[in-house]
């Protein structure tokens, strides 16, 4: 937990997220219209998204079925029973002055994920529901000096809004949180996680308080896209907090925006309340109903998830807790790692994964989906290394030749005569050469310096450039060294 040193003692952070996630879905909440990214403006609406009248709303199946699948993925109960709401505004982005939401009854309940911070320890931060509710269009105030425009594909696009409760004690479990929400929903495929897309944004509701009182008023920060911008937004909102009520101010419920360029928080409007909305159900929509065995059939096709896959490489493959989460955290990177460790050293491939692979892909800006060094082609190297046909300060050399021209690890070594000398005969010669050249070390480490056996093996990889196995350089210096024991053998 980390506490703000105020003028008067020490205040706790406390932050609860409202985060908003689009649904993967080829069309919209109660239309057949595309949810496609990017198309030219007003050509994804349907008479229903533009609220024509005499049309009325048909959900989508598959909408609901990524809302419970995303609620089975947070451990979340489904409730079999919900209803869809309106809540109603105005605003000229939303053609039918309300947006359908889920309000008395949600579609999923009370869930919880479990974050790893900095130092280790692990939080559970609860969910308090998940609803499903429509996205509002868009209004495009830089077309036309004088007239603001609208387009209405976002309109009617399905939204989950996941509310968490106020449980993160700092932006750090903020941002924490939001990584992992992340990294669920995409291994889920349920929502693709696009933050600078605005696919997943998160509102950010801040208080302060001593510790151990009760809870502070809350400031809510809207619409962030991105974790750095929640963790920075939210840090900014405590401390400012503190310097109100240290002032001997007050801090009234309100919501606020984030300039991201100035990095400070702005009051928009006081918090509207509930019944200013005028929730009802909507007429045009029968209760949700859900059958057990859709859930169930929708629990038996969930993929591993990151917190079972990360146990299962500490447990099954022995990776240390730090390499584990480091390759879970993305589906693909777990997915990309399990394919080299197949049926060899698992610790030796997360080596290669997190240090070498994902250097080479950061320098270069590609994803893993683009690496010029496949998963077979690196376990292919990683083969090599373990047959004893290169070295491993070789294999560096060959990796980096792979990565500039995605070639085979078994062609790079030989165009590059990077074979490791494990010829007996040869390496003899060279150690016996490197023996009559430091006839006085030689004569030190029989007396009882043997710590000088490295710096032989040095030697004779040195007259190798590299080449030599290094198990028959140690065999054969030592039989040399230590003729006794030679004469055992
Ligand atoms: P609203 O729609 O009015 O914003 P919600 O119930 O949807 O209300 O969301 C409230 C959010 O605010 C939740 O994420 C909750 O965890 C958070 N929250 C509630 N009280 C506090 C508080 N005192 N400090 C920080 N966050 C809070
Ligand atoms: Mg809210």
């Amino acid at each position: 937990m980390s506490l703000i040193e105020g003028r008067s003692g020490a205040w706790e952070t406390v932050i609860g997220l409202e985060v908003h996630a689009q649904v993967v879905s080829e069309s919209k909440l109660f239309s057949g219209a595309s949810t496609a990214f990017g198309a030219e403006a007003n050509a994804q609406v349907s008479l229903v998204d533009a609220a024509m009248p005499g049309t009325l709303p048909v959900v989508n199946e598959r909408c609901v079925e990524q809302a419970v699948r995303t609620g089975l993925g947070l451990d979340a109960e489904i409730n079999l029973v919900s209803v869809f709401d309106r809540k109603n505004y105005f605003y000229p982005d939303l053609p039918q002055g309300y947006q359908i939401s889920q309000y008395s009854q949600s579609i999923v309940g009370r869930g919880a994920v479990e974050i790893a911070l900095e130092d280790g320890t692990r939080r559970t931060v609860r969910i308090l529901r998940l609803h499903l509710e429509q996205d509002a269009g868009k209004s495009l105030h830089d077309r036309d000096p004088r007239k603001t425009w609208v387009d209405l594909n976002r309109a009617g696009v399905a939204l989950m809004e996941i509310v968490t409760e106020p449980d993160m004690r700092s932006p750090e479990e903020a941002a924490a949180f939001m990584a992992k929400l992340r990294s669920i929903l995409r291994y889920l495929g349920t929502c693709d996680g696009n933050m600078q897309e605005g696919s997943l944004r998160a509102d950010v509701n801040v208080s302060v308080r001593r510790p151990g009182e009760g809870l502070g008023t809350r400031c809510e920060i809207k619409n962030l896209n991105s974790i750095r911008f929640i963790r920075q937004a939210a840090a900014y909102e405590a401390k400012r907090q503190v310097e109100v009520i240290e002032d001997g101010g007050s801090i009234e419920q309100e919501t606020r925006l984030f300039d991201t360029e100035r990095g400070v928080t702005r009051s928009m409007r006081t918090k509207e309340e509930e019944h200013d909305y005028r929730y009802f159900p909507d007429p045009d929509l029968m209760p949700l109903v859900l059958d057990q065995a859709f859930v169930d059939g929708i629990r038996a096709s969930l993929p591993e998830l990151p917190d079972a896959k990360k146990a299962r490489f500490v447990e099954e493959l022995g990776l240390s807790d730090e390499d584990a989460d480091v390759l879970v955290a993305d589906r693909d990177n777990a997915e990309y790692f399990e394919a080299v460790a197949k049926g060899r050293d698992a610790k030796a491939a997360a080596n290669w994964v997190i240090h070498d692979l994902f250097g080479a892909l950061n320098r270069s800006g590609l994803s893993i989906g683009e690496s010029p060094v496949t998963a077979p082609k690196l376990g292919g190297l990683i083969d090599l290394i373990q047959e004893g046909t290169i070295s491993g300060r070789s294999a560096k050399e060959v990796f980096q030749v792979m990565f500039e021209t995605g070639s085979d690890a078994g062609i790079v070594v030989t165009e590059r005569g990077l074979e490791q000398v494990s010829d007996t005969g040869a390496i003899e010669e060279i150690v016996d050469t490197v023996l009559a050249e430091h006839a006085d070390r030689v004569a030190e480490y029989r007396s009882g310096k043997t710590r000088l056996l490295g710096f032989f093996v040095g030697q004779v990889m040195k007259a190798t450039g590299g080449k030599a196995n290094p198990k028959t350089v140690n065999e054969i210096l030592r039989a040399r060294l230590d003729p006794a024991q030679g004469r055992d053998e």
